[in-house]
């Protein structure tokens, strides 16, 4: 069996820290030792190198923050592939038709960075509305100027945070919002339903009427270039938008149109599309940005947690053991997860 892995390249090979890069590679390649199983376990650190292996992997592993590609002409050429694992949420980056359609089984681990994507969609919002990466640029840069901080400051009491794609993060993040005294709605897909920390909307009350938009929906053919300048434009003058679910749910120059005329004042999260972001990718140099890269899922706490979900779930695909059906995407030729089936 050949299982080949994509995981970021390593910065400190010392640092026993690192879970989630090429050198520890999730302690993977001592734990497949322990099966009887001829297996051949290759690293690689760069989307490009999957292909050398296409044609005869049985299972691709990678994470969301560096994600192995796998679209239809991938999928159609690697005829072994039987199973994709995502390491982390979100398994957009696998064509999930084309996996279907070729009986490929795609799981994830879910649940595993939900916490830490919380915090860091509570801390982006902070940072915005608080003019934060402004004060910290002056700091850095020996200057004083208060104005041009203080005056594009604001606290985030009394604003409404409108959360499209309520599920585990977003019901995470509101719930962190209530001491914040902010009003949480929010407009999900699956459930019409309040929820204890967060009220019901329709779509278009949630573009129209919320300070801070944040994206928390799985980029689907449905979310896919959803918020673009037609939905964006019909946000409120002043309004803030952070998006810690996929690039590809923000169309990438309408949100940049719409900071550079004024109407958005700002964007942050740290989700791009493609993964590397090009070093020209507008949203690195667009005003009132507060993007990071990638890396609100890998806190070492998630990454643990992710080591854990992939070993279980290469325990279960050797021993031909049922996968658990919260980890399951798609399997027997189906999308069995409901976030990702078409309505
Ligand atoms: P989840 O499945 O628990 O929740 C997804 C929610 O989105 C559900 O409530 C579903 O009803 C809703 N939804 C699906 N399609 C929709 C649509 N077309 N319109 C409105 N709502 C829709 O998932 P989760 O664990 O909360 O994660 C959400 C997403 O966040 C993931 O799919 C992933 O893309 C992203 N994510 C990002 C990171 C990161 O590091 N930035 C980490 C984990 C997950």
């Amino acid at each position: 069996m050949k299982i080949v892995a994509l995981f970021p390249e390593a910065t400190n090979e010392a640092n026993s820290n690192q879970l989630l890069d090429d050198s520890h590679a999730l302690d993977l390649k001592a734990y497949l030792e322990k099966y009887d199983e001829d297996i051949e376990f290759i690293v690689v650190n760069n989307d490009q190198d999957i292909d050398q292996h296409i044609e005869d992997m049985d299972v691709v592993i990678s994470a969301p923050f560096l994600p192995a590609y796998m679209d239809a002409k991938r999928i159609n050429k690697a005829s072994k592939l039987k199973l994709a694992i995502t390491a982390g949420v979100g398994s957009d980056h696998v064509d999930l038709e084309a996996a279907s359609a070729n009986d490929i089984t795609v799981v994830e681990v879910t649940g595993c960075n939900t916490i830490s994507v919380a915090e860091h969609t509570v801390m982006d919002i902070l940072i915005l509305l608080r003019n934060y990466e402004e004060g910290h640029r002056q700091s850095r840069d020996g200057e004083w100027n208060l104005s041009a901080v203080g005056n594009n400051a604001y606290e985030l009491q009394g604003k409404q945070v409108g959360i499209f794609g309520y599920g585990q993060i977003g019901e995470l993040v509101a719930q962190r919002l209530q001491p914040f005294n902010v009003e949480v709605k929010h407009y999900r897909r699956s459930s019409q339903e309040d929820t204890p920390y967060s009220i019901y909307t329709d779509f278009d009350d949630l573009v129209a009427t919320s300070d801070v938009l944040v994206i928390l929906s799985p980029l689907t053919p449905e979310t896919d270039d959803l918020f673009n300048y037609d939905v964006l434009s019909r946000m409120k003058k002043g309004s803030y938008v952070v998006n810690t679910a996929r690039g590809k749910i923000v169309n990438k120059d309408d949100i940049v149109k719409l900071l550079e005329d004024g109407h958005i004042q700002g964007y942050g999260g740290d989700v791009w599309y493609p993964q590397p972001a090009p070093d020209d990718h507008p949203w690195r140099t667009m005003p009132l940005n507060a993007m990071t890269i990638h890396y609100s899922g890998m806190t070492l706490e998630s990454q643990a947690r992710i080591e854990q979900g992939v070993k279980k779930l290469l325990h279960n695909f050797i021993n031909n053991e049922a996968f658990g059906d919260k980890d399951v995407i798609v399997a027997s030729g189906d999308i069995r997860n409901n976030s990702y089936k078409s309505k």
